[in-house]
């Protein structure tokens, strides 16, 4: 029947990666399952300075960090597999990613979130011809042109602010006259030069030739009226939703999708545990994913120890 974990971690960003650390050292054979890169969204950010002991540190490298800390650790296995499915036969789970099927006694999900999209005209046809969601990684193609950065959260005003250093002109485009984003963010944004702000400014559509991006139609939300902003690139940061596709049948989901977990990161399933930003009430900061796995962990034990 092949090896059982005590937990199998599905997802390798900072909850999961943390998780595995914890359980390595508590002596539980685990299995980190992961579809792409360490670190998952720190890949998006520039510069994290609100993670306790780095003034400042890149995403992708305390991205690094963390994977090469994770893949130190004794008694964790790494897999790599897209995972679709997950199955419990009365005793033990099954994970399905691919064709490998890794069994274990509990499941942490992991999987984080994943970007928002817009849902209108020319998104598709442009996406990765001129529209892209991750700054850090597409920015460069567009060094001494001009983009649009749409949305007025922390993602797109930081965003604005990283592509001001290597583009020409910014322009940010939110739909209401005031930024979510953090204050701080706001300030820097503002004392820029070459980043403009378009308010009350809903996109409609996306515009380009012959498979080409050239700009957007947005409409005036206060006068009604149509207009064209032409660009280079745009980069759309409206917010993220949780990947939590392949669990809908496994555990309990809020409204919006994310899953529902009591204090001990315990889901409606018995046996399995959430962590990091794809649970409800995370706020979403690495600092909360990381003290997840920790916290998880501990549960994760005590579970495994009422069972024998
Ligand atoms: P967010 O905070 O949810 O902001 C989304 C922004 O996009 C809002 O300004 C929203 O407008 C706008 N928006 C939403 N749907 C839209 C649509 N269909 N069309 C146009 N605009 C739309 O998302 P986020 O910026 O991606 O951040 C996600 C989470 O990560 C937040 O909790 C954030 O604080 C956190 N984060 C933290 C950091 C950091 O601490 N350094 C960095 C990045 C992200 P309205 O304001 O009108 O709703």
């Amino acid at each position: 029947m092949g090896k059982v974990y005590d937990s199998v971690i599905i997802g390798a960003g900072p909850a999961g990666i943390s998780t595995a650390i914890y359980n390595s050292r508590a002596g539980m054979s685990t299995a980190l399952v992961e579809r792409g890169l360490y670190g998952g969204t720190l890949h998006d950010t520039d510069e994290i300075e609100n993670y306790t002991s780095y003034t400042s540190i890149s995403g992708p490298e305390l991205a690094k960090n963390m994977e090469v800390q994770a893949k130190e650790q004794i008694g964790v296995d790494h897999i790599y597999g897209n995972v679709k499915d997950v199955f419990f036969d009365g005793e033990y789970y099954s994970v399905y990613a691919g064709k490998k099927t890794i069994r274990g006694k509990t499941i942490v999900i992991a999987t984080g979130v994943k970007y928002k999209e817009m849902g209108i005209k020319g998104e598709d046809i442009y996406k990765g011809r001129g529209i892209s969601n991750c700054v850090t990684c597409d920015v460069n193609f567009f060094r001494g042109k001009e983009i649009l950065m749409i949305g007025g959260g922390d993602s797109a005003v930081e965003g604005a602010l990283y592509a001001s250093n290597i583009v020409d002109k910014v322009t940010l485009v939110h739909r209401r006259d005031e930024l979510r984003a953090d204050k701080i963010s706001q300030y820097r944004l503002f004392e820029k030069e070459n980043i403009d702000i378009i308010w009350n400014a809903e996109t409609i559509r996306f515009e380009g030739s012959s498979g080409v991006f050239s700009g957007i139609t947005y409409k005036d939300k206060k006068t009604n009226k149509e207009y064209n902003k032409d660009a280079n690139g745009a980069f759309i940061n409206i917010g993220i939703v949780p990947v939590t596709e392949p669990f809908k049948k496994l555990v309990e989901l809020d409204q919006e999708g994310y899953i529902i977990t009591n204090s001990a990161l315990e889901t409606s399933a018995e046996g399995v545990f959430a962590v990091g930003d794809v649970r409800e009430d995370s706020i979403r900061q690495i600092v909360n994913a990381t003290a997840d796995g920790a916290l998880a962990s501990k549960f994760i034990n005590k579970y495994l120890e009422s069972k024998k």
